[in-house]
């Protein structure tokens, strides 16, 4: 069976608000699969998180996941700055974010939907999220670096928001120049090379 195409930017599923999934919903055949097709169209794309609507489906439901394969192309530094760690698959239906303390962090981001393109995105460093899982179970995931700036992003999805809202918009860049032009440049020396304010 073939996966769904993930939906481009310009499309208005990626722009409304999507809406909760009644819990009951959660253990049925079709819902499962639903899920199952998202972690299968995340893997293959390859990312690290997708929302619902970016397959077309306006609803409240995330998956992610960081697989120690994406991690090897960081090296050690990169991996400590960004506090990128792997985690298995997550899958958040309903989800609630909470912002944790006021630390921010800036890095590049890019999303599926944008496909080809980045940019600088000030996150929060903490947060938490609260929501149900694939088995219809609440669950709380409080989280830091990485792992946390992936969970803005999707959630940011299905409010019909997206990175390039909140980036720093004089960072915005093909992938292809952001390797020619960023690729052994730390994000201080980004920020100051663009005159962005830090
Ligand atoms: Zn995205």
């Amino acid at each position: 069976m073939s996966l769904p195409s993930i939906v481009q930017i310009g499309a208005p599923v990626l722009r409304g608000a999507a809406h909760d999934v009644a819990p009951e919903r959660i253990l049925t055949q079709e819902f499962q699969d639903l899920v199952k097709t998202m972690i299968d169209v995340m893997r293959q794309a390859p990312g690290v998180g997708l929302a619902a609507p970016q397959i077309g489906i306006p609803l409240r439901l995330i998956v992610l996941e960081d697989r120690e394969e994406f991690l090897t192309r960081l090296s050690p530094d990169e991996l400590r700055d960004r506090e990128r760690v792997p985690f298995s698959t997550r899958v958040f239906v309903n989800p609630v974010l909470t912002l944790v303390g006021d630390e921010t962090a800036v890095f590049f981001e890019g999303c599926l939907s944008v496909s080809g393109y980045m940019a600088l995105v000030e996150r929060r460093l903490e947060v938490e999220v609260s929501g149900l899982d694939e088995h219809a179970n609440r669950q709380t995931w409080r989280v830091r670096g990485w792992p946390a700036r992936i969970l803005q992003h999707e959630i940011d999805h299905i409010g019909g928001t997206l990175y390039i809202d909140r980036m720093k918009t004089r960072s915005f860049t093909t992938v292809e120049q952001a390797k020619e032009h960023y690729g052994d440049k730390s994000v201080t020396e980004i920020v100051r090379s663009l005159k962005l304010e830090s």
